[in-house]
């Protein structure tokens, strides 16, 4: 099964996921803004068991991140990981996301992503 690997900036948390993500989608709104300090998040979703982590994490709200070099890691439940795409290691992924939400919240200057399906604010 495939397999991608990812973790922080400094290299003391490092993680993989297997196979496809459920999904993939990009998020305008503030929060996501705030804790990522840019103008919105790019996430995948991968069933927790196909997830694994080694490497010590700090969370605040269910996010983990490393507590040396901050970055923004995942968040983990007893079904899902959501992963901060951007902390894979290979870049491009080649995962396009499928939906943006919080539109309403999206800087003008970026436009809506070809294909993917809009939502004004979180997914109904
Ligand atoms: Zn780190
Ligand atoms: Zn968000």
């Amino acid at each position: 099964m495939l397999k991608r690997t990812g973790g922080c900036h400094c290299g003391k948390v490092k993680f993989s996921v297997e196979g496809e993500p459920t999904r993939v989608g990009l998020c305008h709104c503030t929060d996501c803004r705030q804790e990522s300090g840019s103008a919105f998040t790019y996430f995948g979703v991968w069933p927790s068991e196909q997830f694994s982590s080694e490497g010590f994490t700090t969370d605040h709200d269910g996010r983990r991140f490393c507590p040396e070099c901050g970055s923004r890691l995942f968040s983990v439940d007893e079904h899902e990981a959501e992963i901060k795409l951007g902390s894979l290691r290979d870049a491009p992924t080649g995962l396009v996301p499928t939906y943006e939400l919080w539109i309403k919240r999206r800087e003008p200057w970026l436009g809506p992503l070809e294909g993917a399906e809009q939502f004004d604010e979180d997914k109904t």
